[in-house]
């Protein structure tokens, strides 16, 4: 079983263009961290290498001849590159990400220093990837190079590789996967076909993960905290560390919603230094942050009739509702590198005092 959760859509698309007379060779899978925007990238590139999409098909080379499939079933999932894909063990398939990977130093460099931890696709791993391009693959039909996340290409880099995004050789495709398209230079994304990536609803991840095999109540738990992303629900479902993380971070929210201004801005210089060296991190924890809101909106939008309750109440829901923004612009503008300090202090002083009282589960209680 393929690990793609949801999708289904966006599936169809891809046969399509791959099926089709002249598939694009660059395709950019814009959205969320861990929608499954890079596995729908090796779905692609499973229909590009199946061989029962072969043209050929049955003129396997490493088993016995298969025959074509019914091109709604592909990719088969089952064949040599289908399978070495998947497993992410195929050796025409190169995600290129800020690091060392195909880094190759200009002719005649005498010293390029090493950069492992480095935050952008440098032109040295540019230079690398134009070099890999002009070569055949070694088995594969057509490669592809995935290059996530795109919008940390650097200004040279990106234009550098941007006679090769628009004519690379037949036999390379590209996936660009960006959480930020709007901080890609747009004659980078003008030369790839774009294909939007959003959430995926609760109830089909909760299923997908009960057809992996994750027991429900966890694949319920999971599904629910993951946000409508599958991704990040496997992670849950799989690494109880990350649960019992989250747990903990709920509860400092609590702490947090009823701090002084003084104490909210100290928290926002910890994420805000804390996003130098760890992103996903921060990004989790404003995940956390949607999560409680969402649960004090639920409470408080439950509450009926008249009286000081209900008077309480309403304003709880315009309170909930104001912090769910604050933190959505301060996603968007964290991954549009806006002022990272700035913008998550703006969040948290955005946060409402009203409606900071006690855990919610009281609240519901004493209207109940
Ligand atoms: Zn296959
Ligand atoms: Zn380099």
């Amino acid at each position: 079983m393929t690990a793609l959760i949801g999708h289904q859509a966006i599936l169809r698309d891809l046969r399509a263009l791959a099926a089709g007379a002249d598939p694009p060779h660059a395709i950019l899978f814009a959205g969320p961290e861990g929608t499954g925007r890079g596995l729908l990238a090796l779905e692609y590139a499973k229909l590009l290498n199946c061989e029962r999409a072969a043209p050929t098909a049955g003129a396997s080379l490493f088993g016995d001849a298969l025959p074509p499939a019914d091109p709604a079933s592909l990719p088969c999932n089952a064949c040599r590159p289908c399978r070495q894909i998947e497993e992410g063990a195929h050796p025409d398939v190169i995600t290129v990400s800020p690091g060392e990977a195909l880094c190759r130093p200009r002719p005649g460099e005498t010293s390029h220093a090493r950069h492992p931890n480095s935050r952008d696709i440098r032109i040295c791993q540019v230079r690398g990837i134009i070099d890999l391009v002009s070569r055949y693959p070694f088995e594969a039909r057509t490669r592809m190079v995935i290059l996530d996340p795109a919008e940390r290409l650097g200004r040279d880099a990106a234009h550098t590789i941007l006679k090769t995004l628009e004519e690379p050789p037949g036999h390379t495709t590209f996936a660009l996967i960006s959480a930020a398209p709007e901080a890609m230079l747009e004659t980078i994304i003008s030369r790839c076909r774009r294909i939007d990536v959003h959430t995926v609803a609760r109830a089909e991840i909760e299923a997908g993960l009960r057809e992996r095999g994750v027991a429900p109540d966890l694949a319920a738990e999971a599904a629910a905290a993951s946000r409508g992303r599958p991704g990040r629900a496997l992670a849950f479902a799989r690494e109880p560390d990350l649960m019992a993380t989250r747990h903990r971070l709920l509860a400092r929210c609590e702490t947090i919603a009823i701090a002084t201004a003084g104490d909210r801005i100290k928290y926002a210089g910890e994420l805000g230094e804390r996003w130098q060296r760890d992103r996903g991190s921060v990004l989790n924890e404003l995940d956390v942050w949607e999560s409680f809101w969402e649960a004090r909106l639920r409470a408080a939008a439950g509450v009926r009739g008249e009286g000081p309750a209900a008077t309480v109440a309403r304003m709880d829901v315009l309170g909930a509702t104001a912090a769910l923004r604050a933190v959505q612009r301060a996603r968007d503008d964290l991954q549009a590198q806006v002022m990272t300090r700035a913008a998550i202090e703006l969040m948290l002083l955005s946060f409402p005092r009203r409606t900071l009282r006690g855990p919610v589960q009281e609240d519901t209680a004493a209207h109940a």
